[in-house]
């Protein structure tokens, strides 16, 4: 059995008759970059902090987990955006540009397309989480 050589030359492959196709390679691509558009803001209210787990109370309702509250509705993420009216800490949106804030984040949006001339994207509109203490101090 001879040894095998450290460097053996691969079996050259017959690269003839090939010229078309190379052709057609070389033909630049010419594919207009559209820019992504803009992307739609869709912020998503989370529960509040401590927040009991929603009440399944019939095929498509959820319930209100908070004692004595007696709402339900078809969709559990509603139930986590009602939930704020119980505690004390409130949701604001702040825009970035100007540093105005607004207690409902559609509010945020309008005044954003209103006044900066634009659909605002999520880094534009910053959401915080603040005590009424805080709301108060802001005069919301
Ligand atoms: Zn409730
Ligand atoms: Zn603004």
């Amino acid at each position: 059995m001879p040894p095998r050589g450290p460097s053996t030359p691969p079996p050259a492959t017959s690269a003839r008759g090939n010229r078309g196709g190379m052709k057609a390679k070389a033909k630049a691509k010419m594919q207009t970059l559209r820019p992504a558009p803009a992307k739609r803001t869709c912020h998503k209210i989370p529960p509040p902090p401590g927040m009991p787990k929603v009440r399944k109370v019939g095929a498509n309702r959820y319930g209100c987990p908070h004692e004595g509250c007696n709402k339900d509705y078809s969709r559990a993420y509603d139930v986590k955006h009602h939930y704020w009216d119980h505690v004390d800490d409130k949701l604001i949106w702040v825009c970035m540009e100007c540093f105005g804030v607004y207690t409902r984040y559609d509010n945020a949006l309008k005044h954003f397309k209103l006044v900066h001339n634009r659909e605002a994207l999520d880094e534009d509109i910053l959401m915080i989480q603040c005590s009424a203490d805080q709301i108060a101090l802001w005069g919301l």
